[in-house]
């Protein structure tokens, strides 16, 4: 197995720091993927890591991961990502380890700049703002990004219509939903709206009554979600979901939706395509919530922001229609695309 240390040459990551502070109980990695096109963006994780290495595995994949979603959805910013080790819980000294986190990443001088992640809260950025300018996230700049993501995601579940039944119109089409979250919620109503019959589920079962109710759909139990017969799945809760174990039990054409790293390992994206079901690669169709902080980091206007989310319709369908050109995957050839916009930007 290829150690962690060996990925930063082979990802191709321009600069990775650890960073402590003891006194303030703080531990944590950043990584400076690319800031080919603007500077590295990304948020701050919060997590008890077993090792360090697992710390460092995570943030060079994330890194790089946010590297890809910006650049393929047309921002002028890098990627980055930062972890924190230790206990999200932890309450006593929490100020301390995040002025010590806005320090260090006051240090980096605007090569990286940071907003929530998992652990971490919009209280704790406003600590580590105090110590930097360099923390996006915030009331100011950029505010809830949920409802773009959900937007942007109704955008690409109507490309995927396009390109697999010809026409955007959702009238009467079944979305077996995952997750009634921020994003899961608000894109059941937009898919209501829509005309879409929902049938939804959440690990929190008053949740999912609530957003059934409110949609007029269908409430299932969490592991009887990929068993429903639709005409698309949407993910919108864990990463991970698209296994071994689920794909054979999908019944549905197509899988769009927000959540983060759908497929558990890249083979997944072939045994989608090998049963016959459209795979919309997550980075690409849930890149709302990014491009709502262009406002904050690029000064863009909220009309040219809210244009920018729409036309994530155009950039999945570019990706579908270069994946069925070179016979690859929709995963591959969404990679292909966010590299060749590296390349432009590079150049
Ligand atoms: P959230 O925490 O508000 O919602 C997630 C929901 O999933 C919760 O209601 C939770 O109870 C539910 N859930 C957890 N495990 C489940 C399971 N096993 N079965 C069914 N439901 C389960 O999170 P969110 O902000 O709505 O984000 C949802 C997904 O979208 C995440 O993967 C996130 O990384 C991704 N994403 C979110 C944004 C954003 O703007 N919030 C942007 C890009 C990607």
């Amino acid at each position: 197995m290829t150690h962690p240390l060996d990925l930063v040459p082979q990802l191709g990551h321009e600069q990775v720091v650890f960073c402590q502070d003891p006194a303030a109980g703080y531990h944590a990695i950043i990584a400076v993927h690319s800031t080919a096109l603007g500077p590295a963006t990304g948020g701050t994780r919060y997590w008890p890591y077993a090792t360090t290495a697992d710390a460092l595995l995570d943030v060079l994949r994330l890194s790089r991961g946010m590297t890809y979603k910006n650049a393929a959805a047309g921002l002028a910013l890098g990627g980055g990502k930062a972890v924190i080790i230790g206990d999200p819980r932890r309450q006593e000294g929490r100020a301390d380890l995040f002025r010590a986190h806005g320090r260090f990443v006051d240090r980096l001088g605007g090569t990286f700049i940071t907003g929530e992640d998992v652990g971490v809260s919009p209280a704790d950025l406003e600590v580590s703002a105090t110590m930097s300018r360099y923390i996006a996230g915030i009331d100011g700049m950029g505010g809830d990004p949920s409802p773009w993501t959900a937007k942007g995601v109704l955008r690409g579940i109507q490309a995927c219509a396009v390109h697999r039944w010809g026409r955007a119109d959702l009238t009467g089409r079944t979305m077996v939903l995952q997750g009634c979250g921020n994003v899961g919620g608000h894109l059941a109503q937009l898919l209501r709206a829509a005309g879409a019959r929902l049938v939804v589920t959440d690990a929190d079962p008053v949740r999912a009554a609530r957003t059934a109710s409110a949609v007029d759909g269908t409430n299932v139990l969490p592991d009887e979600i990929y068993d429903q017969p639709g005409d698309m799945f949407v993910p919108c809760a864990l990463g991970a979901i698209l296994n071994d174990t689920t794909i054979p039990r999908l019944r549905v054409e197509v899988v769009c939706g927000a959540a983060n790293n759908q497929l558990q390992a890249p083979h997944h994206a072939e045994a989608l395509a090998s049963r016959g079901v459209l795979y919309a690669p997550d980075y690409i169709v849930n890149a709302g919530g990014v491009i709502s902080g262009s406002i904050a980091l690029l000064g863009e206007t909220p009309e040219g922001m809210a244009a920018r989310v729409h036309n994530i319709h155009d950039t999945l369908l570019t990706v579908l229609d270069l994946a069925s050109r070179d016979g690859v995957t929709t995963a591959a050839a969404a990679d292909r695309y966010a590299e060749a916009r590296l390349r432009e930007g590079r150049g």
